[in-house]
């Protein structure tokens, strides 16, 4: 059975070349690039959909046109810190979305239990991104890193042991730079 013919449970299957990134990474990863198209998954509602189901959050957000907004709004907030680094002008808006919600701790019976809580559902999915992008910074932030290749605008967690991936993808990028670089070489030495 093709991949493409397999039943998909609950609506489309994730059209993204990089899925399982961290969620702040993968909501970057929601627009990538392929043979010098731009793709944005968060161009429609139904776009959103799959995002949150990939996500494992389609059962706590609405695929709706606010929470469109709101995603679109924290991956461009994103983008901003990925692209520009810590400014007023880029960590503002990032602090503006994690105000749209807090962490709420209680003991349940099978011990310690924390919850998120936002001031509107809406923001349910970027606060949860947002809060995300602040543990990587705390855990590991040389290993957020761009895909090297210089046509490719995905992002990835680097965690392998030396810290030496370059690629979000090998079977991708990292094969694409391969076959350029053999492509100079053999031209060189013509
Ligand atoms: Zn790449």
């Amino acid at each position: 059975m093709q991949p493409e013919d397999r039943p998909q449970q609950g609506g489309a299957a994730d059209p993204r070349p990089l899925v399982g990134e961290p969620l702040a990474l993968d909501l970057l990863n929601t627009r990538w690039n392929e043979d010098g198209v731009r793709y944005d998954l968060l161009e429609s509602v139904d776009g959103l959909a799959i995002w949150l189901r990939s996500a494992g959050l389609d059962d706590r957000a609405v695929a709706d046109e606010a929470t469109l907004e709101a995603a679109l709004e924290t991956r461009g907030t994103l983008l901003g810190l990925m692209e520009k680094g810590s400014s007023p002008e880029t960590v503002d808006p990032l602090n503006r979305v994690l105000e749209h919600g807090a962490l709420h701790y209680r003991l349940g019976l099978d011990g310690p239990e924390n919850r998120p809580q936002t001031d509107d559902v809406v923001w349910l999915p970027s606060w949860l991104a947002a809060v995300d992008y602040l543990r990587l910074m705390t855990d590991s932030p040389d290993r957020v890193k761009p895909c090297a290749h210089p046509n490719c605008v995905l992002y990835f967690h680097d965690t392998t042991k030396n810290g030496t991936r370059r690629w979000c993808s090998m079977a991708i990028c990292g094969n694409r730079a391969k076959a350029a670089r053999h492509y100079e070489r053999v031209k060189g030495e013509r």
